[in-house]
């Protein structure tokens, strides 16, 4: 069974000085149209009248304002570029509306905002008809010019879309929507818990130790030491603002490299194993407690996030296991509750039935029997339907999931 799905496809861009200056003016058009579009809205709100409808918007301030002396300069960039800006007000307006009146689920959505020329990152949509692919593997833009493009990864399919963005530590980026059809792997007989611990990242039912690899121990340590440094500058001065943008660049080195490294594992566990379970730690609530900063350090919600859409994509079954069950407590052997261990215990001895445990080893295993457990029940005609991410999306080599708008 081949499942349709939409991934994410993530390159780095080297866009010339000149193309840079292009794009610096492409982004300001496209703010400039978003901004213009929501005080437009606001305007009619504030003097009663009805929602200004999106084709009315779309004449109004972009085919009306180019022919304007104050906004002329909007012909001067892709109208590809303009129309996807105010595409994404129609969205968030949708979104906002659909969550103010409960039929979205979930946080409560803000009214859609104003775009600063200040924003860290910026960014441009573009659908097939703005952009296409050279022989020479160029990008063409059009009105900005054949971008070089670092492949690092072969695109499976030819893109839908692609959003052209700039980030805090002023690097390039190039996103492109591709359809594919997913072929499920090879069924096994395989099933794995995993245990989200604290002294490893990840410890598996079969006793395999996942720690952060040294690579992404030192681009974090490099971070906290430049973010030392930053505090240490005088507000407003330029050492100040230069030690930001060193600040920036290895928060980003770090971002990478844990989601490549993320993106490794995920894929291998989900490779070797026809079944995944994992606790469902609910990391909100964790959150709030002091193990807060490791937990968010470790990136444990994006890992299982991974995990959860590749299962999906290949065929394989995930499933969070109750975060209620005390899985460090149980014996995996005999099933007897030992009681509570503190978490400075690494390694015990069940008092029925003999078997030493490591901690993290053992809590992988009572996950994986929760799991196999639950999902019995549920085929027993209690069935639920999986959890499946909203919008699956695979993330490149280098930039995540990052919401485009
Ligand atoms: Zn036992």
């Amino acid at each position: 069974m081949a499942l349709p799905m939409q991934l994410r496809y993530n390159y780095r861009i080297y866009p010339d000085p000149a193309e840079r200056a292009a794009l610096a003016r492409v982004f300001g058009c496209a703010r400039v149209v978003f901004n213009d579009g929501l005080r437009a809205r606001q305007a009619a709100q504030a003097a009663g009248l009805p929602y200004i409808k999106d084709a009315d918007l779309q004449k109004q301030v972009i085919t009306a304002a180019k022919r304007t002396e104050k906004r002329a300069w909007l012909a001067e960039v892709s109208s590809v570029a303009l129309i996807q800006s105010l595409n994404d007000l129609h969205s968030a307006y949708r979104h906002f509306f659909a969550s103010a009146t409960g039929r979205r689920k979930g946080p409560r959505i803000a009214p859609p905002r104003f775009k600063s020329k200040r924003d860290n990152r910026q960014s441009i949509r573009l659908t097939a008809n703005g952009f296409s692919l050279r022989d020479n593997g160029r990008l063409y833009i059009a009105k900005i010019g054949d971008l070089a493009v670092r492949w690092s990864r072969p695109l499976p399919a030819a893109p839908s879309s692609v959003t052209i963005t700039k980030d805090a530590a002023e690097r390039y980026w190039a996103s492109f929507v591709v359809q594919t059809q997913d072929r499920p792997l090879p069924e096994l007989d395989t099933a794995t818990g995993i245990d989200l611990g604290l002294s490893h990242f990840a410890v598996l039912a079969d006793g395999t130790k996942i720690s952060s690899p040294r690579f992404l121990r030192r681009a974090e340590r490099k971070l906290k030491r430049l973010q030392k440094d930053l505090s240490r500058k005088r507000k407003g001065s330029n050492n100040r603002a230069k030690a930001r943008i060193k600040v920036a660049r290895a928060h980003a080195v770090v971002v990478d490299r844990r989601r490549n490294w993320h993106h490794e594992e995920s894929t291998r566990i989900i490779r070797d194993n026809q079944a995944v379970y994992v606790e469902d730690l609910a990391v909100k609530a964790l959150a709030r407690t002091r193990l807060a900063k490791s937990v968010h350090d470790a990136g444990w919600s994006a890992f299982v996030a991974m995990l959860e859409y590749k299962a999906r994509k290949n065929g394989r079954t995930f499933a969070k296991v109750s975060r209620f069950a005390p899985t460090s407590q149980v014996c995996s052997v005999c099933g007897v509750k030992d009681g509570p261990k503190p978490l400075r215990i690494r390694e015990w001895m069940c008092a029925a039935c003999g078997s030493v445990h490591d901690r993290d080893v053992n809590a992988a295993r009572n996950i994986l029997a929760l799991g196999r457990r639950e999902r019995l029940n549920a085929c027993g005609g209690n069935v639920r339907p999986e959890r499946v991410p909203a919008a699956p999306c695979e993330t490149g080599t280098h930039l995540g999931d990052r919401k485009h708008s």
